[in-house]
């Protein structure tokens, strides 16, 4: 893949903007013709040309073709939120009657599509531990037409041998997405896997700089242009212009920003594992991660996102730790250039609204590595294990 040229060139018609380096911000609901043939023509290919700005926008469909060429897909769309990319792949592929095998363990929010939207217009999901292959063999029936994936989920990390999934899932028919947000393009590659429809909280590393919400579904053109004439047009859940702008000046850095994140992440991770405060260290890269195999031979690089279990007595002393932490800022989301400490017991309480990750214990505090100096994250964890 040519990094550089896909990141700084690729989709960028420069000479249609005055030669500007930085592409213009196309802040436009419309986009008039100059003939009634050539609306006529427009309006055939909505997703290839420019009518409107809920269909395909020019600074938008420079990130579609740049997010498109790093997954090694045809198309991508880009959408409002990674929510609303994971929403329509899925409602793209299903219909009243139809079942789904998804993950144990996936994102929240897209438990609850399965669970509680979809649920409600009679599609009805089978949960399984995507660590064994079998599992899926095991839960598809005759209604099966989606098999939703997320390798590794953003919590504790387990992933599936997306391989093995996709050529069970082909050979029946039935379609597959994967939430690739953790991993990033360039640490995972689902649609050379056999995977068709590949999801991102571009929101997280794609962006990087926690200042835009996004997300993207790439897949094979046809595929693509089926969820644009459907559930994208339809629930319009379009990435603004001025977003797309502000992505696509966070992606070019991505490779240098996954980089040092990987580094980074690798001192800290060592950190962790030796220090007496920590039972245990959640990460594909750990040693002891019984999918450290498949972590060899599906991932090629590290990301920044760990999880700590940690020698507590209770809470309130996970709550001491992390309201020590000082580098590290406390919240939700992942991926930026900032490092993050995100405890469970804050969101996932008994009575709380979201919806806690299947049997995710409430002890767990997730850790964001950014692009802070290693020796900075380390010295502010160890300050905070002494409160413990
Ligand atoms: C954050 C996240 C999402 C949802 O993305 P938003 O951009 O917040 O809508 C989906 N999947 C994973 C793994 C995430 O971490």
């Amino acid at each position: 893949m040519d990094l550089s040229w896909i990141l700084n060139h690729l989709g960028e018609d420069r000479e249609r903007y005055f030669g500007a380096v930085a592409p213009p911000i196309v802040q436009s609901s419309i986009f008039a013709f100059p003939s009634v043939a050539a609306m006529r023509a427009g309006f055939r290919d909505q997703l290839g040309s420019h009518v409107y700005t809920r269909g395909n926008n020019p600074t938008v469909e420079i990130l579609r073709k740049k997010v498109a060429a790093l997954e090694g897909a045809e198309d991508c769309l880009m959408f409002g939120s990674g929510a609303a990319a994971m929403s329509a792949g899925v409602i793209a592929c299903v219909t009243g009657g139809d079942h789904v095998v998804c993950v144990a363990r996936p994102y929240s929010w897209t438990r609850a599509l399965l669970q509680d939207l979809l649920g409600r217009f009679g599609v009805a999901t089978s949960f399984v531990d995507g660590t064994d292959v079998a599992n899926f063999e095991a839960a598809i029936n005759d209604r099966t037409r989606l098999i939703v994936l997320e390798s590794p989920n953003s919590m504790t990390f387990e992933q599936q041998d997306l391989a093995a999934v996709a050529a069970i899932a082909r050979a029946r028919g039935i379609r597959t997405i994967c939430d690739n947000s953790y991993a990033t393009p360039l640490n995972q590659s689902p649609i050379a896997l056999g995977i068709d429809l590949v999801a991102h909280s571009a929101t997280k590393y794609l962006n990087g700089h926690s200042d835009v919400v996004a997300g993207a579904l790439c897949g094979t053109a046809a595929l693509i242009r089926d969820v644009f004439r459907g559930p994208y047009m339809t629930l319009g859940a379009i990435l603004a212009p001025h977003d797309a702008w502000l992505m696509i000046r966070g992606l070019r850095t991505l490779p240098i920003r996954m980089q040092r994140i990987a580094a980074t992440t690798g001192k800290v991770l060592a950190f962790l594992q030796a220090h007496p405060r920590v039972r245990r260290v959640y990460s594909p890269h750990a040693s002891g991660n019984p999918q450290w195999g498949l972590s060899d031979r599906q991932l090629s690089g590290a990301s920044g996102l760990l999880t700590i279990e940690l020698h507590a007595p209770d809470i309130a002393a996970i709550e001491r730790f992390c309201d020590g932490l000082t580098r590290f800022l406390m919240t939700v989301s992942w991926g930026g250039y900032e490092s993050l400490a995100f405890p469970v017991c804050a969101v996932f309480a008994a009575d709380a609204p979201m919806h806690p990750p299947h049997g995710v214990p409430l002890t767990l505090v997730r850790l964001s590595i950014g692009l802070e100096e290693p020796d900075v994250l380390i010295a502010d964890l160890e300050s905070a294990f002494a409160r413990l």
